[in-house]
């Protein structure tokens, strides 16, 4: 392995040294990252690249590195961006066929933010169509294998982006959040993903899957390269209507690797549950043995409404995204049926055409309970039933700090095996839906291995307090190798 290959397989922090003390150039990180994808092409994580307007990008970070003058911890560290987050002049398809040969002429916020920062935009990631899954499977492209064993799947939606991160392909990447798609890939993968407060990150640029539910997050090889990103992408932006005010911490000063004075609450609704794997539950023991060790302190939580959240999210999840993809209707963006008769005939047939199978279910579920006859029944039930589970959360956070639970009932899935059985499906992220719901941050990170396959951590704050779980992720890093651990090259 060259100096460069090495660098570009270690955090983000390591590489920001290696380019501070000049062991190499933004340009040589690029060239080594955009052989690693070529390598790694066969995983199916990236869609597309953008290496020339890259590499002209990495050569004006090394004239700034080489005034000693780096923008930021960014500056020059090549990055991946899902499918659905618009970069300016490229496609944005979110690996949906409806989108074919869409161009976006603008850039996301979290786009903007990186570029300012002087972080390199390489390409584009593999996803669920518009976001809609837990396996990365859906795409018009096929699936995105799981670094760790080609067979299986990497989780979903934003699979793409947390299997790039796993093989080495870059230290940052970013995903989408609308139930549990940074969190469940991140531990499907082994790579830390984090789910930033609900309004923290603009989702100006974001296409649209569930607005009240969406929140860009990072994949990162560390939590600290987590905390970095969250610096950057986040803060508020006036033109998304649901981006908060409040400053935005420096997160990297919260890692001190001190957990104690924390109480850690440990919801038994989520290990009392059946069907969650024996080897999954082990290492989140262990993992709370660590950070009792660490001196954190450990109390039982209940979070009585956990049996309705998936209910309520594929209620309130659908209504929206009903709502949100009815302006694909093949006039606007993309790809447009031809022969149509009249317009009805051309919204009807491009629409068929366009959509996947996932996509036209939802948008079905949808549009039936938002209907006129069955509104009150379903999402206006389901809309209190979502009070409901926020309040769950207010009141245990009265006697804890932070959350503890798996990030995923199981380890990677065989690719292929859940996708004729929706339900299974979205069994998936029982355990993440409802940060969603309430809005909160959620932290996954690597807690070892479990036949052979990597096991997630999650952690869950107060609204706004990522600063807390970022903490107590660090102070568990600090004291454990799991983050170390990487997919061998058989995958
Ligand atoms: N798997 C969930 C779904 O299919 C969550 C997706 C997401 O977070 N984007 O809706």
């Amino acid at each position: 392995m060259s100096v460069a290959e090495s660098i570009l397989a270690g955090p983000l922090t390591e590489q920001r040294e290696a380019l501070d003390r000049g062991e190499l150039s933004a340009s040589e990180l690029l060239e080594a990252c955009l052989a690693r994808i070529a390598d790694r092409a066969s995983l199916g994580a990236v869609f597309s690249l953008r290496e020339s307007a890259a590499r002209e990008e990495a050569a004006a970070a090394d004239r700034r590195l080489a005034e000693g003058k780096p923008t930021s911890s960014l500056d020059g560290i090549p990055v991946l961006l899902k499918d659905n987050i618009v970069q300016a002049g490229e496609p944005a398809g979110c690996a949906s066929r409806i989108l074919e040969g869409y161009v976006s002429p603008f850039d996301a916020a979290v786009t903007e933010r990186l570029r300012a920062a002087g972080a390199i935009v390489v390409g584009r990631t593999n996803m669920d169509e518009f976001a809609m899954g837990s396996s990365t499977e859906s795409g018009v492209s096929g699936p995105c294998h799981n670094p760790w064993d080609a067979t299986r799947a990497c989780g979903g939606s934003s699979g793409g982006s947390a299997a790039a991160v796993a093989a080495g392909l870059v230290p940052l990447a970013l995903g989408s959040d609308t139930g549990g798609s940074i969190r469940q890939p991140a531990s499907f993968c082994g790579v830390v993903g984090l789910k930033p407060t609900y309004g923290r990150v603009s989702r100006w640029g974001l296409v649209a899957f569930a607005s009240s539910l969406d929140q860009i997050g990072p994949f990162t090889r560390s939590v600290a390269d987590a905390a970095i990103a969250l610096e950057t992408i986040a803060g508020h932006d006036p033109r998304d209507s649901t981006s908060l005010p409040e400053p935005v911490p420096r997160f990297r000063d919260a890692l001190d690797g001190e957990v104690r004075g924390l109480t850690i609450g440990l919801p038994r609704e989520y290990f009392d549950a059946d069907g969650v794997d024996p080897g999954v539950l082990s290492r989140v023991r262990e993992a709370i043995a660590v950070l009792e060790e660490a001196g954190a302190r450990f109390v039982d939580v209940s979070l009585p409404h956990t049996r309705y959240t998936i209910a309520t999210y594929y209620l309130v999840a659908t209504a929206e995204a009903s709502s949100n993809l009815a302006r694909f209707d093949g006039v606007r963006y993309g790809r447009r049926a031809e022969d149509a008769n009249d317009i009805a005939d051309l919204y009807e047939r491009s629409r068929s055409e366009g959509f996947g199978a996932e996509v036209k279910r939802r948008i079905l579920l949808g549009t039936y309970v938002l209907s006129a006859g069955y509104y009150d029944a379903y999402y206006g039930k389901a809309q209190r039933v979502r009070t409901l589970i926020r309040r769950d959360f207010e009141a245990a956070f009265q006697d804890c700090d932070l959350i503890l639970t798996p990030t995923s009932p199981e380890t990677a899935f065989a690719l292929g095996a859940k996708s004729d059985d929706p339900l299974a499906m979205y069994l998936s992220d029982v355990y993440t839906v409802s940060a969603n719901l309430a809005g909160l941050p959620g932290l996954s990170l690597p807690c070892g291995l479990a036949d052979g396959l990597p096991v997630g951590l999650q952690l869950l704050g107060r609204p706004l307090d990522e600063a807390t779980i970022l903490r107590v992720g660090d102070a568990f890093e600090r004291r454990t190798r799991h983050h170390l651990v990487r997919p061998g090259e058989g995958g």
